[in-house]
């Protein structure tokens, strides 16, 4: 094997980049109310993030998703996604979006070369919708993924966090609403990252085998061996062309087949979402490291990389929350 190996044997081809941790929402299980957003000088601007994945691609990682915070949010996404999805070696360019915004970025998204859709969406009712996301409109949502869904990606899959007692009441209609409009979605366990004010994690845990459960009252689904090389466990639908994917990182250990790793906004390489090793690569790229030397710090980074996470609802021992990391 060439490329990123590390010390598991794992290799390392699929980059998350996150370009903002700002928000036009607030989701309570991602977000604490009041947050303090980093300032304009310890974000990267776009120049160190194109050259930071430029690296990454000549390292053989061949799948980039950018990410956030919101992903729309930060200015200049579209001339960013264009420059990375054109980098020699890079399979995939794919995003993962709240949608709000995706109304007026779907068609630039597409033609900078974009092409797969991951579009969050937890409830189907719109006071729940805004309670759950403390500030926003389901409508602005459901308008972003019609809109998605009029140009041409590759795929366009929405993603569920479930909360026990907040919207797991919801599991079969959101499915509905994928297999309708033909599209995938995968269904996600909450996790301790970050301390929140607005539940207790312990009490919303609602696992991947309670959502089967309520599936099966609805559905033929049977497992699947396909894989977009993720975590997420699929189960195809009988008579329907979506999939339905299942993202446990709470009930069913994925780590072994890890092949990720995230650079936050800050510019720190994140060897793992549920441990605290990284590597600082802002500060050197701003002391004027060359190409090379940059290689050779994400080469040395990947030497650290954790074998797994270990998360306990009932104790946040990441601090940092999920917007901060590049969900
Ligand atoms: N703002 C975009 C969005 O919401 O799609 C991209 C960033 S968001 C952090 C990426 C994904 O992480 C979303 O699907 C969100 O629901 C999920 N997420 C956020 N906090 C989480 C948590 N504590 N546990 C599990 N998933 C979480
Ligand atoms: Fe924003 Fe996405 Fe976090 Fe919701 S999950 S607050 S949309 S970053």
């Amino acid at each position: 094997m060439t490329g990123l190996i590390d010390p598991f044997g794992r290799q390392i081809t699929y980059l998350r980049l996150s370009v903002t941790d700002r928000c036009n929402l607030r989701c309570t299980y991602c977000m604490a109310e009041e947050m303090e957003f980093l300032p304009k000088s310890s974000v990267l601007s776009l120049e160190e993030m194109q050259r930071i994945a430029t690296a990454f691609v000549g390292l053989g990682v061949s799948k980039i998703r950018l990410t956030g915070g919101e992903p729309l949010v930060r200015k200049g996404i579209a001339e960013l996604a264009s420059s990375i999805s054109g980098l020699d070696g890079l399979n995939e360019l794919t995003m993962t979006t709240n949608a709000v915004l995706l109304n007026k970025f779907a068609k630039p998204l597409a033609e900078a070369g974009v092409k797969r859709l991951n579009i969050s969406i937890d409830s189907l009712k719109p006071e729940r919708f805004k309670s759950m996301t403390r500030v926003g409109k389901l409508s602005d949502v459901l308008t972003g993924i019609e809109a998605a869904q009029a140009e041409d990606f590759q795929a366009i899959k929405l993603n569920a966090v479930i909360l026990a007692g907040q919207n797991d009441d919801e599991v079969m209609n959101l499915a509905q609403f994928a297999v309708e409009r033909g599209l995938d979605i995968s269904y996600i366990e909450e996790m301790p990252l970050g301390h929140i004010s607005s539940h207790k994690r312990e009490d919303t845990q609602h696992t991947s085998v309670d959502i089967r459960e309520t599936l099966k009252q609805g559905f033929d689904i049977t497992p699947s061996t396909e894989t977009t090389g993720g975590p997420s466990r699929y189960y195809r639908v009988s008579g329907s062309e979506s999939k339905i994917g299942f993202i446990s990182p709470m009930s069913d250990n994925f780590c072994t087949s890890c092949n990720r790793v995230r650079l936050t906004t800050e510019g720190r390489l994140l060897l793992c979402l549920g441990n605290e090793h990284s590597v600082d690569l802002r500060t050197p790229l701003r002391d004027g490291i060359s190409d090379l030397e940059l290689k050779t710090i994400i080469e040395k980074a990947i030497g650290i990389k954790p074998e797994r996470h270990y998360f306990d609802p009932e104790d946040t021992q990441i601090l940092r929350f999920m917007s901060a990391t590049g969900g």
